[in-house]
């Protein structure tokens, strides 16, 4: 049997033990090594002596990225430097950059946890890995390099770009899996399309890092490649980089690497735990991290929790994939909602096309109102129109718990963008 890469544990008891010997490892540390942990924990008031539970990390202040911009070019240093080995730092302008410390075990330890993501996508040490996103500064390349050694896989480092290079390694080496950008992903597929060479080259797994992919890009990509998988990972610099999580063959959500970081979900708003299954900002603080821990980091990114045991018997919970930013969320008739959710909702229905615009208004009577603008799928009967409508609405009124109006309107009357189109449009005051 080939070394695996999962935790010991065999009961969620045994997990919560681990995590709460890691939270109180990680607060000692980070109070003892940064002053800038240190002079948050006695603005609040609180001491690493006052964590005896789990429970007790609802206690702990939180960090937000303004803290991380604030100390640049050393935020969340918390071990002395001559233990420190690297540097990685997330994309963005001077003075923007997310910079983040690595001890060696760090790094140690991101390797076994991205190791455990080609593991749980069922790869063997006879895989052949095409690593093709990119090397450098930021995380992506390093970790996806990383894990594929120490899992024992074959690292092809091809980076991204140069399509000839790409195609020729695919034929000449016969990578069975790819790793690389959805676009670059896209790209590549079409290229093999282009030159004919589907039954020439042998991928049979695809795994995006760095940006989400969309059921669109996937199916194709899938067709075009012949491959049988394809997998999000997630990855966030602050928390190592990419191969904190990956769903696993089932595909029924991303199972979370708990015994390397406790993930919170909360409400933007109040910041207090969401209720099973609703969406809130994931909010992470690591167990074992020496060189920037994080206590409390406010991602603003949102997800929601899967609850219930996976067929693949994982003790590992699982998160949904990413369903936006909370700077994106807006509040209607007091409930807490995300444009992701309702781009998630309208994802699964038939018949319409992929843009849509929400509208808030305030009515005469002083309620708020949403309207959701949808558009027809091309060649779609507009006699069907109001039976969508109203399957529509039922369907969001169930999703995110307050009711709208939708209205189908023609193929093609919403503006597209190649930017990040603008989906809210709010006129209350
Ligand atoms: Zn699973």
């Amino acid at each position: 049997m080939e070394k695996s890469f999962m935790p010991a544990f065999q009961t969620r008891e045994e997990l919560e033990a681990y995590q709460l010997e890691g939270l109180k490892w990680t607060v000692n540390h980070a109070c003892r090594g940064s002053a800038f942990y240190k002079k948050k924990f006695e603005e609040t008031g609180v001491t690493p002596d006052d964590i005896k539970t789990l429970d007790d990390l609802k206690r702990l202040p939180f960090v937000t990225a303004q803290d991380l911009q604030d100390n640049y070019p050393w935020p969340l240093l918390s071990a002395p430097m001559k233990e420190i080995v690297r540097l990685h730092a997330s994309s963005g302008t001077t003075g923007k950059r997310k910079v983040m410390f690595y001890t060696a075990k760090d790094i140690d330890d991101w390797a076994n946890m991205f190791a455990r993501c080609y593991e749980i996508a069922g790869l063997s040490r006879e895989d052949r890995v095409q690593i093709c996103v990119g090397y450098g500064v930021w995380t992506a390349g390093a970790g996806f390099q990383l894990g594929c050694e120490r899992f024992g896989a074959f690292a092809i480092p091809a980076g991204p770009g140069n399509l000839d290079m790409q195609m020729q390694f695919l034929i000449d080496f016969q990578p069975t899996v790819i790793c690389a950008t959805a676009s670059m992903g896209l790209l590549m597929a079409e290229e093999v399309d282009k030159r004919g060479l589907r039954d020439k080259i042998n991928v049979k797994k695809v795994i995006f890092g760095a940006e989400r992919s969309n059921d669109a890009m996937t199916g194709k990509i899938k067709e075009l490649m012949g491959a049988e998988h394809t997998f999000d990972i997630p990855g966030l610099t602050e928390l190592y980089g990419p191969g904190t999580g990956l769903d696993c063959i089932h595909h029924t959500g991303i199972h979370y690497w708990a015994d390397y970081y406790i993930m919170e979900l909360l409400d933007p708003d109040t910041l207090e735990p969401v209720r099973e299954g609703e969406v809130g900002e994931m909010v992470y603080t690591t167990l074992r991290k020496e060189g920037a821990p994080l206590i409390r980091y406010r991602s603003r990114d949102l997800t929601r929790a899967i609850a219930g045991t996976c067929p693949c018997g994982s003790i590992l919970p699982r998160h949904d994939k990413l369903l936006g930013r909370s700077d994106d969320m807006f509040i209607i008739r007091g409930v807490n909602v995300y444009p992701g959710h309702i781009d998630e909702i309208l994802a699964r229905q038939a018949g319409i096309g992929s843009e849509y615009q929400i509208h808030l208004k305030r009515g005469d009577d002083g309620k708020d109102y949403m309207t959701v603008n949808v558009e027809r799928d091309e060649g779609g009967d507009p006699n069907r129109d109001a039976k969508l409508a109203k399957k529509i609405e039922t369907e969001i009124r169930k999703g995110v718990l307050v009711s709208g109006k939708v209205e189908i309107v023609e193929y093609h009357a919403l503006p597209r963008t190649d930017r990040k189109s603008k989906r809210v449009f709010d006129s209350r005051d």
